[in-house]
């Protein structure tokens, strides 16, 4: 039996995501056909549609299905420079590569600024303010791309100071919330933004599925081109089974989302009192130390004595438990983590928690790592 510290890379699925899906199995006609095994799926797509902009306070057209967080970022990106005009693009170098890479991609077209950031990974909006400033001096309308909390270290944006510097200057936002989405509240109408991103799987739904949320009037061009499916802006036969999942695990998250956020909190202050009373040298990288600072489902810490071999995330995996040494979509690259490495920490590990996870669960891996041969 292993024990699973690893939600922000990927969250079981829940029952109710699980059981939505069966269910949508059975729908099997096309969404685009006109007869009814067709409008039978299509109300289903448009329901939970229907759901989530209710939840996000946004209108049913703004939510677009996608295949996860990755497309969403890289559409709100690539429209932004092709279909907007933004040619500055503001972003940072501690994004998710689902942004970072978009942004090199980019980088050829357009002037991509990085926005500076302390050694906590807090970054710089007065500077941020002051360049937006002058660029609408200048009659530019730049592009920001800072993501809501950070999948590696949990540091938490101020989305609502982003939202009202870029609407003072003219700029556009874009924030990758997959992070956030269906764990913290988000309301696009209190805080307004261009763009933002959802993945399923980060909150017990369904791999593979997700919504990019797209403010009316933005005026974007589709990024998969084909039929007229979501009202043409993205084209391919709509993912029902995915969507019922999503549905599902969205509306769950949102009915639990005070309880959730209590328990994730109680269990992740758990952790680090746990881990400073048996490792006093223990540190946190970025803000993930700091509950009011980061979000309850992440921290990433480091101790000298169980890190400086290397080894402390296989030695974990052999005893059973699942954490990560960055995101999971870096974690096997060279190099290791280009957030950690940002952030000039000697490394870390990363546990992430969930509805599921609990303070058993901590107790077991304090006690698996007391246990394991420490470096003299
Ligand atoms: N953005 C962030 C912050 C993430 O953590 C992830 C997933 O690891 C993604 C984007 C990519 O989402 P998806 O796996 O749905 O493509």
């Amino acid at each position: 039996m292993s024990i699973y510290l690893d939600n922000a890379a990927t969250t079981p699925l829940c029952p109710e995501a699980k059981d939505a899906m069966i269910a949508a199995l059975e729908l099997y006609g096309n969404p685009s056909s006109t007869h009814s095994e067709g409008r039978k799926a299509k109300a289903l797509v448009e329901r939970v549609r229907k759901d989530i902009a209710a939840a996000l306070n946004c209108l049913p057209a703004e939510v677009i299905f996608t295949s996860g967080g990755t497309e969403a970022d890289n559409w709100a990106l690539q429209s932004s420079v092709d279909v907007l005009g933004a040619i500055k693009l503001y972003h940072s170098e501690l994004e998710h590569h689902a942004v970072t890479h978009m942004v090199e991609a980019l980088a050829h077209h357009i002037e991509a600024v990085a926005i500076p950031f302390d050694a906590y990974g807090d970054h710089d909006l007065d500077w941020l303010e002051a360049q937006l400033a002058a660029d609408r001096q200048a009659g530019r309308k730049p592009l920001v791309s800072l993501m809501h909390a950070n999948n590696e270290i949990g540091n938490l944006a101020d989305l609502d100071r982003l939202s009202k510097i870029t609407r003072d200057h003219g700029a556009l936002l874009h924030s990758d919330t997959v992070q956030t989405m269906a764990h913290l509240k988000l309301d696009f109408a209190a805080t307004p933004l261009e763009f933002a991103a959802c993945s399923a799987h980060k909150f017990h739904g369904p791999k593979g599925i997700g919504f990019a949320y797209i403010k009316q009037g933005t005026g974007v061009q589709p990024f998969i081109r084909g039929g007229a499916q979501e009202r043409g802006h993205r084209a391919g036969t709509e993912n029902v089974v995915g969507i019922a999942g999503l549905g599902a695990a969205f509306a769950t998250a949102m009915a639990k989302l005070d309880e959730d956020a209590a328990h994730m909190t109680d269990v992740k202050t758990y952790a680090i009192e746990r881990l400073r009373a048996a490792f006093p040298h223990v540190r946190f990288n970025g803000r993930s130390g700091d509950l009011n600072r980061s979000l309850f489902t992440v921290l990433n810490f480091y101790v000298p004595e169980l890190h400086e071999g290397g080894m402390l995330n296989f030695q974990l995996d052999l005893q059973g438990f699942c954490v990560s040494g960055g995101s999971a979509c870096s974690s096997g690259a060279v190099g290791g983590s280009h957030v950690l490495g940002g952030l000039k920490s000697p490394g870390g590990t990363r546990i992430s928690f969930s509805r599921m996870t609990t303070r058993a669960d901590i107790d077991a891996f304090v006690h698996a790592l007391q246990s394991l041969p420490k470096l003299d």
